[in-house]
């Protein structure tokens, strides 16, 4: 009994973790990790809705795809569900950083 109590610490710590680590920075400008707009190195804007060179706010296009994860992809030959938003808590770009 000791130790299944002991056994639900680490899980509950864990999921503490995550959720602390999706409040990293994040660009809402090129989408990119650890910066914010203000000090985004990319000079062409990335949507965070569709990953179309445009900001988000002026997002027309209907199709949802999360930039990191489809670059993550690109360059990592891994299949990693793109369809999302970036700012989506099951990025699984998010994990990686
Ligand atoms: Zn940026
Ligand atoms: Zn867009
Ligand atoms: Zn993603």
């Amino acid at each position: 009994m000791g130790r299944e109590r002991l056994g639900k610490l680490p899980i509950h710590w864990t999921m503490h973790q995550v959720r602390e680590f999706f409040h990293i920075k994040r660009c809402n400008k090129c989408q990119g990790f650890r910066h914010l707009a203000k000090d985004c190195p990319s000079n062409r804007p990335s949507c965070g809705s569709c990953a179309g060179h445009h900001h988000a706010r002026k997002c027309r296009s209907p199709q949802v795809v999360c930039i990191n994860c489809a670059m993550y992809n690109q360059f990592h030959g891994t299949r990693f569900p793109a369809y999302h938003h970036t700012s989506d808590s099951g990025c699984s770009s998010t994990w990686e950083r």
